[in-house]
């Protein structure tokens, strides 16, 4: 079967790919093992210096790689430049850290030396998605590599250029030959890469029925896993919140990659006081942004990745909408051939609805009423997920407390839920588990090692008096 890129503004096809065989993808695997042979003893300044050069290159060929995304997954350019210098960011992180992260630690115990050492797996396996096709794979590669592993990468099947240009960028950087492979595979194909024998290791972005079944089958062959899965994000506004600030901040994390990041806020759940200010604001700033083609300057929302995604987020609109939210702007499919969608803004929505319960990846936004700070903590954790959360006020300290009570893997106070090289990310519930990035992310893919060294038998037979 042929995988293709199809470029969403359009709906044509670029250009479509032979799709690896099974004993193609077992062969890459075979590869990155053997460069793993060498590579887990290559020094931490030699691994330094190869990530320092895949970075450069990032920099180098920022622009064309943003306008690869853009004609693959619908990226506006000047995000896609941005992804791109991101990835440089994380590659150089982990060149200047990972030798002090992985650091063995010295435990004292009734041994003459014990210490905690942190070795790599062995090839990892990367399934990723398309929305960030640069940041999602560089994120998990940067420390894996750092820590001396290998890894195969199955990015998703509408994004094959971007999976074979960070293949080329880390050849080009001198990896050693394999030590990164990309598999052009289709999903059905990836249980076989798990229960390969030298695959150690699976990490999977994506949606959470994905992470569901990549978790299972690497569970069945006791293989360790993190995921990182998908998010609706609570927003909450408070009524000492600037409301203009708050307003900005939401619609920018509405809007971001055309709505398409797993911590986008998908849930604004406002305090009634301010409700009704509050949506005002917002849909102004909703109805402002530019949709259109992602290749041309001024863009900020392009089309979604593909005409599927955009009809079933149609779907959750409509069933919303069923079910008694009232639409306050967008919720029509534009005509043409591209996956576009309009901002949307759906308000009165509750529990049972689409808008409230599931994952709305598009730029839809959900407001939803609180009666006050404790009903909007409360809502705020009534979801399945636990990926981002926010809030909003001018009382630091009430935004400190009210970010503890959330139920998410990161809270931001008064700020769009980002991640940064140099802190952990990942998700609770149905988000996931384990962590990507910091210190916590580079030591996921490593063995934990304890080593414990007894006084040796010649010494301590040493004549004490001497
Ligand atoms: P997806 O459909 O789950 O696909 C993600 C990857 O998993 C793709 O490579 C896909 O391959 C593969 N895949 C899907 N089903 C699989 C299965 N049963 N077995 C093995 N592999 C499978 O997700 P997406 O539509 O690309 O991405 C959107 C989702 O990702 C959203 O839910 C979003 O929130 C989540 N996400 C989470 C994070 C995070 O950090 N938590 C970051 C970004 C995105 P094919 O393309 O070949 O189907």
């Amino acid at each position: 079967m042929a995988i293709a890129s199809v470029n969403p503004a359009t709906g044509r096809t670029i250009k479509t790919y032979d799709e690896m065989t099974p004993e193609q993808a077992a062969a890459a695997v075979a590869q990155a093992h053997a460069a793993w042979r060498t590579w887990r003893k290559t020094p931490f300044g030699s691994r330094a210096a190869l990530m320092k050069k895949a970075a450069a290159i990032l920099r180098e060929r920022k622009d064309q790689l943003a306008k690869l995304m853009a004609l693959e997954m619908g990226k506006p350019l000047k995000q896609g430049i941005a992804e791109a210098e991101k990835c440089a960011w994380v590659c150089e992180y982990y060149a200047a850290n990972a030798e002090a992260q992985l650091a063995p630690e010295e435990v004292r115990t009734d041994a003459a030396k014990s210490y905690v050492a942190f070795e790599p797996l062995g090839v990892v396996l990367a399934v990723m998605p398309w929305n960030f096709p640069l940041w999602q794979v560089y994120r998990f590669a940067a420390p894996a590599l750092m820590a001396g592993n290998a890894g195969v990468l199955k990015h998703a099947s509408n994004v094959p250029g971007c999976a074979l240009a960070i293949e080329e960028m880390f050849a080009q950087a001198g990896f050693p030959q394999g030590a990164f492979r990309t598999l052009l595979i289709g999903s059905r194909h990836v249980q076989a890469v798990i229960e390969h024998p030298l695959v150690r290791a699976v990490t999977l972005t994506g949606s959470t029925p994905a992470g569901e079944s990549v978790a299972a089958q690497a569970g069945a062959v006791v293989k360790k896993t993190v995921l990182e899965l998908g998010g609706s994000d609570p927003y909450v506004v408070l009524e000492d919140a600037d409301l203009d600030a708050a307003a900005e901040t939401c619609v920018a994390s509405r809007l971001i990659n055309s709505g398409q990041s797993c911590i986008a806020a998908k849930r604004f759940i406002v305090v009634e006081r301010v409700r009704a200010a509050f949506t005002e604001k917002f849909v102004t700033r909703m109805k402002a942004r530019k949709v259109g083609d992602p290749l041309a300057d001024g863009t900020d929302v392009g089309p979604l990745a593909r005409r599927d995604l955009r009809d079933g987020l149609h779907e959750q609109v409509r069933a919303s909408l069923d079910r008694g939210a009232k639409l306050l702007l967008g919720g029509e499919v534009p005509s043409g051939d591209g996956a576009y969608y309009p901002p949307t803004v759906l308000a009165n929505v509750t529990a049972g609805m689409p808008a409230y319960d599931d994952e709305l990846f598009g730029p839809v936004a959900a407001i939803i009423a609180a009666s006050d700070e404790q009903d909007a903590v409360r809502i705020a954790n009534d979801t399945i997920f636990g990926l981002g959360a926010a809030v909003f006020t001018q009382d630091a300290a009430r935004g400190e407390r009210v970010a503890r009570e959330l139920e998410a893997g990161t809270t931001f106070v008064n700020g769009a839920v980002a991640s940064d090289p140099r802190l952990p990310f990942g998700g609770i519930k149905k988000s996931g588990y384990g962590r990507e990035l910091g210190s916590f992310g580079i030591r996921e893919f490593v063995n934990v090692k304890t080593v414990f060294v007894k006084q040796a038998a010649r010494a301590v037979a040493k004549p004490v008096a001497e």
